[in-house]
């Protein structure tokens, strides 16, 4: 991405076709769609780029067994096609991941559950689609070039046999597998306490992501198409004329500067906070949406405490479940599922929630785990729409819905992580509709990012073995840069946290390319260390000090404000609960 001075100083000189107030995964979606459409694209995001809720889900890409229970088929049928879609454009970041639904004592898995796999399987295949993309790719290829065919992510097991030749990835169908499969994919019932062994089950597939490096990829694509992104800019009103939004007010908040950016056209991107900018010529409520958050808590467990290879669907009463999931080499356990009217900037796990996801965990696994187990904790609010009816459930409202004010702005909230594609085609299509113009969607043949095997990567001295794949998934090609930056100096190829693949040269990339400005946008959300080893930051030259080093020298802090992004660090993890304990 553009440096944040230079995105700064062409958001105050020039006149935009499109600004987007919101940088999570639906308003960077909006900004690459918008831009490949040829419109001229600002994005303004109040914190830091995926700080609100799209840092914070499951991480699945998929379209979600559980809403078929309540039949909202369109919902489950459209993710799954965009599951499809995204292991396509983004191999190294969109990954297959097996999961399994186990069953004990012989007993068969449960019917139901294999009848709304059935469903899942047929659901989950386009192929008239994945053939016309195909042709249009080679025929107009565009971008297509940039990613060299064959050279897709290169990780071993299952997922590297479905993501080879990820064009056409598309799942397995589900199947029954043995016990002893069972065990292999989720070796933590071999640790039972309490003698429980699965003695076959559902084995069925979904996709993984991190979502905060989806959102930076999609950015960074936007940008290739000419968008100009900032974050720390905090829309505070629109401008108007004569009736209709003529841009946005925005304030710095690192220099406290006012700016305003002109735009023919305002999205109002900002999920959950997506009910709060309102012009002043709204003439129906109808026309903006009604937020009703809720909020979703995870915690993540030290492999070696609860050891996954695959995922699994963990009964949490109540007829409810949550997932146990592998992820960045820990384990990820959630989620709860409960309104919220608490502050929105920072929600933090509640240890009500805490107790709930270990209670399943343990009662499933076997496990005896408790808070003080954790290696991380963090909570996010979904953006749900109300629908003003008390008898309706939150679950019709997961929809993605688009509002257009009388005075022109759009809004687009609601949906997933998962359908962000189909969130911003949905919201380009009403502006090239209202400026009559022939421009189609293009975002389904754009590539995200670069795939790469991590056996490609140049060796550098002093970088471990392990970080080689966990950059490439991070970064795809982009990954060069980091291992340049460690080659460069040597002290950037050790690693931020002792025996973690995270390396500091990850801490200059973040600073120099992804307008990282504070050691929680390098912790929380570039890497995911505070969420993977919460635990282990602290302490005298520790990684929070080591980190703030490199930021120092990057953004040429003196020794005072560094110590003072220290405490500021504090208090947003504080603040985040981001240890839970
Ligand atoms: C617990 C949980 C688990 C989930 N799991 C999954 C999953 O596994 N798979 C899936 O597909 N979906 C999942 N979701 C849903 C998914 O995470 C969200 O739908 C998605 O991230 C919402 O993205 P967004 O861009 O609309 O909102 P956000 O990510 O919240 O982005 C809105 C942005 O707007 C900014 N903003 C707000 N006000 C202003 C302003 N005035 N000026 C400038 N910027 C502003 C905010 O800082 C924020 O960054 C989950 C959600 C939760 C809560």
């Amino acid at each position: 991405m553009i440096e944040r001075s230079q995105a700064l100083a062409a958001l105050a000189q020039d006149e935009f076709d499109v600004v987007v107030i919101g940088g999570g995964i639906t308003g960077a979606g909006v900004a690459l769609d918008a831009a490949t459409r040829g419109y001229s694209v600002a994005l303004l995001e109040g914190a830091d780029f995926a700080s609100g809720t799209s840092s914070r889900s499951s991480k699945l890409v998929h379209g979600g067994l559980r809403y078929l229970q309540n039949f909202d088929l369109g919902l489950v049928r459209e993710a799954l096609l965009e599951r499809q879609l995204m292991v396509a454009l983004a191999p190294h970041l969109v990954r297959p991941l097996p999961l399994v639904v186990p069953a004990f004592e012989g007993a068969h898995p449960d019917r139901m559950v294999g009848v709304g796999l059935n469903l899942y399987d047929v659901m989950s295949v386009d192929r008239d689609r994945l053939r016309s993309r195909r042709g249009r790719r080679s025929r107009a290829g565009v971008s297509a070039e940039r990613r060299s065919p064959g050279r897709a992510s290169g990780e071993q097991g299952i997922q590297a046999r479905a993501v080879e030749g990820s064009e056409s990835w598309s799942p397995e169908r589900h199947r029954m597998i043995s016990g002893e499969e069972v065990l292999e994919l989720l070796p933590a019932f071999s640790r039972s306490s309490i003698g429980r062994e699965p003695t076959s089950g559902y084995l069925f597939y979904d996709c993984q992501t991190d979502d905060v490096r989806l959102v930076l990829t999609v950015l960074g694509e936007a940008e290739r198409f000419g968008a100009v992104c900032a974050n720390r800019l905090h829309v505070s009103g629109l401008l108007e004329q004569e009736g209709r939004t003529r841009g946005v007010r925005a304030l710095d908040t690192e220099s406290g500067a006012e700016l305003e950016v002109r735009a023919a056209n305002v999205i109002n991107a900002t999920g959950v906070w997506a009910d709060r900018l309102r012009p002043g010529e709204l003439r129906d409520e109808a026309e903006m949406p009604r937020i009703r958050p809720s909020r979703g808590t995870h915690v993540i467990l030290s492999h070696e405490d609860l050891p996954l290879v695959g995922g699994a669907i963990v009964p949490a009463g109540s007829g409810r479940s949550i997932f146990a999931l592998p992820w960045l080499g820990r384990t990820l356990v959630g989620t709860t599922d409960n309104d919220y009217d608490g502050e929105l900037a920072h929600v933090r796990p509640s240890s009500e929630d805490v107790d709930y996801l270990l209670q399943a965990v343990n009662d499933f696994f076997g496990a005896t785990l408790d808070p003080g187990d954790l290696v991380g904790a963090f909570a996010g609010v979904r953006p749900l729409i109300s629908t003003g009816d008390p008898k309706k459930s939150v679950d019709i409202s997961r929809k993605a819905e688009l509002y257009e004010t009388s005075s022109g702005m759009i809004t687009i909230t609601g949906g997933k992580l998962t359908t962000w594609r189909r969130m911003a085609k949905m919201t380009v299509d009403r502006l090239v509709e209202r400026d009559a113009r022939d421009a189609p969607c293009r975002t389904h043949e754009i590539p995200l990012g670069q795939a790469i095997a991590a056996d490609d990567l140049p060796r550098v001295e002093g970088v471990p073995a392990e970080s080689y794949s966990a950059l490439a998934a991070r970064y795809g090609d982009a990954a060069h840069q980091v291992l340049a930056l460690a080659g460069e100096r040597g002290e950037l190829a050790q690693p931020i946290v002792p025996g973690l693949p995270d390396l500091l040269a990850e801490v200059v990339l973040a600073a120099r390319s992804e307008q990282a400005r504070s050691i929680g946008d390098v912790l929380l959300r570039r890497t995911r260390l505070g969420l993977l080893a919460a635990r282990e930051l602290g302490g005298v030259g520790g990684p929070i000090d080591r980190t703030a080093d490199v930021l120092a020298r990057e953004l040429g802090w003196s020794e005072e404000r560094a110590g003072l992004e220290i405490e500021r660090f504090a208090a947003e993890a504080q603040a985040e609960g981001i240890l839970s304990a």
